[in-house]
């Protein structure tokens, strides 16, 4: 296993309900560390070219709006194997089909306002870590 970043995104649903840092005790109980973290407010087109991978599928524009309907906590986490590890501490996209111990099982309500995005391949963090942070940001 190697030391890997992945980007996080604490969403909307999560931090309207001020469970930011219940959040992030999953991740460094987890094994994984906090190197850059912002809190941002997204426009329309931020959240439209961030998810744009998802453009054809059916909830893209309710996805967007709901991206950009309150703040966020964008965020690079590090650690060993960190994007597939990100994901296991999260759990499934759907909270009713996440296993126990998830932050998805633990606290997202539906299948969009699932509180956390992580990234899901090497290339994906690479371009939505660059998408939000400038090397000088990361300080692991
Ligand atoms: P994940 O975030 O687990 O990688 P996807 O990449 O498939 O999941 O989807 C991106 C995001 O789009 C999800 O986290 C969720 O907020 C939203 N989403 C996924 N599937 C649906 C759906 N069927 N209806 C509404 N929103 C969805
Ligand atoms: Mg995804």
């Amino acid at each position: 296993m190697a030391v890997e970043r992945t980007l996080s995104i604490i969403k909307p649903d999560a931090t309207e309900r001020n469970i930011t840092g219940r959040i992030n005790t999953f991740f460094e109980e987890g094994g994984l560390r906090i190197v850059a973290q912002k809190r941002l407010h997204l426009t329309r087109a931020q959240a439209e070219k961030f998810y744009a991978v998802h453009a054809e599928r059916a909830f893209y524009g309710e996805l967007c709006d709901y991206m950009c309907s309150g703040p966020v906590v964008v965020q690079v986490l590090e650690g060993e194997d960190a994007i597939v590890r990100n994901r296991e501490i999260m759990g499934a996209t759907n909270p009713a089909n996440a296993d126990e111990g998830t932050i998805r099982k633990a606290v997202g309500q539906d299948v969009q306002a699932n509180s956390v995005h992580g990234s899901d391949a090497p290339e994906t963090a690479a371009k939505e870590i660059a998408f939000f942070f400038s090397d000088l940001e990361i300080v692991g």
